[in-house]
């Protein structure tokens, strides 16, 4: 076997904010417990990278969206603290659930027959307040159905918890009410940015995603969470360009003198979407300016104020979550989850 080189694009995770960020989010949750949204590969960070850190910082309840996401994280965390969001469409995804011993999010009416056709078992239940997602309607409560659900955890989702919207107080209102009328051992409502909403908002459980891995909501968590990614290139050619020659596709940018660019080896394909035009990468305290549009495998970028970088050197791309978004109009979630699999991750 011919070991392969080492890639040109990293993405490192720094674990120690990872921790740093649950443990906040714990202690902001009050007398609630913090669980950990783990879907989508840890909203692209990788589940090996970051799992097992929070499980180290004391994390005891996982939630992924698909069945396909609770084989990775076995050998990690114990079954029953894995959740699976979607619930079980079909008896093969019920008995999955119970021969492995995750719990099921039941989402519907239907759900709710199928997994106690299927043996039953303790379950989550997840109630639909208003974002019309997944989740039984309030209606639907007090059917037979529900009522003999073995329901650990009662969760609701919040709409617009990252906003000051009437919508919180009402999904609120209504999740208290549901709660008095079907049997639980525990509640759970708040997102990342609803753990900031307050202590009314916090319940038994919260089940921060986003701003584990360094997104910030609401302003009320900026000074709490810290960056969790930070994505690397290697400058794999140098070259001058004279006044009044062009760069990249569509020739959208034109050297106003002679210059030196460097071309980075990434580019949409990893998820450094054209949003990011006009924007600059870093080393140490240089801004190194994005040069024309961006390609599917290269982003050229102005070197002429670092003279002393050369081709094999790393460069960062800016990626403090909030500060990215306001720049490219890519919402923090998307910036994470675009993030493509030919960087290295690694913690
Ligand atoms: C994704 C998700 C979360 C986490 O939300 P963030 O906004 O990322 O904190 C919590 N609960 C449910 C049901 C989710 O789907």
């Amino acid at each position: 076997m011919v070991e392969a080189p080492p890639p040109t694009l990293r993405l490192d995770i720094d674990r120690e904010a990872l921790a740093h960020n649950w443990r906040k989010l714990d202690r902001l949750s009050g007398a609630a417990r913090a669980g950990a949204a783990v879907k989508a590969d840890c909203y692209g960070l990788g589940v090996e990278n970051c799992v097992p850190a929070l499980f180290e910082a004391g994390c005891r309840d996982f939630f992924v969206a698909h069945w396909s996401e609770v084989a990775p994280l076995l050998p990690m965390i114990p079954a029953e603290q894995i959740a699976v969001l979607h619930g079980p469409l079909t008896l093969e995804e019920a008995s999955y659930a119970r021969q492995a011993g995750v719990r099921p999010v039941i989402d519907s009416l239907r759900q709710a027959k199928l997994w106690t056709e299927s043996g039953g078992g303790p379950c989550h239940l997840m109630v639909d307040t208003g974002i019309n997602r997944l989740g039984i309607s309030v209606s639907e409560v007090p059917e037979p159905a529900v009522q003999s659900l073995e329901v650990e955890v009662l969760l609701s989702h919040l709409a617009c918890a990252d906003e000051d919207s009437p919508m919180n107080a009402r999904q609120l209102a209504d999740f208290r009410a549901i709660a008095s009328s079907i049997d639980h051992t525990a509640l759970s409502l708040a997102n990342s940015a609803g753990i900031a909403l307050g202590s009314d908002f916090h319940f038994d459980l919260t089940r921060p995603g986003l701003s584990l891995y360094g997104g910030v909501p609401r302003e009320e968590l900026a000074d709490h969470i810290r960056q969790v990614a930070y994505p690397k290139a290697v400058i794999i050619q140098t070259r001058n360009v004279k006044a009044g020659e062009v760069v990249g596709y569509n020739a959208t940018f034109t050297a106003p003198s002679e210059m030196r660019i460097g071309v980075l080896s990434l580019g949409y394909a990893d998820g450094i979407l054209r949003a990011w035009r006009g924007a600059s990468f870093r080393h140490g305290d240089l801004a190194l300016p994005i040069l024309g549009k961006v390609s599917m495998d290269m982003i050229v970028i102005d070197l002429s104020n670092a003279p002393e970088l050369g081709e094999g050197d790393w460069v960062e791309l800016p990626y403090h979550l909030p500060d990215a978004a306001r720049q490219t109009s890519v919402s923090q979630y998307e910036l994470l989850t675009v993030l493509g699999q030919r960087f290295e991750r690694s913690a």
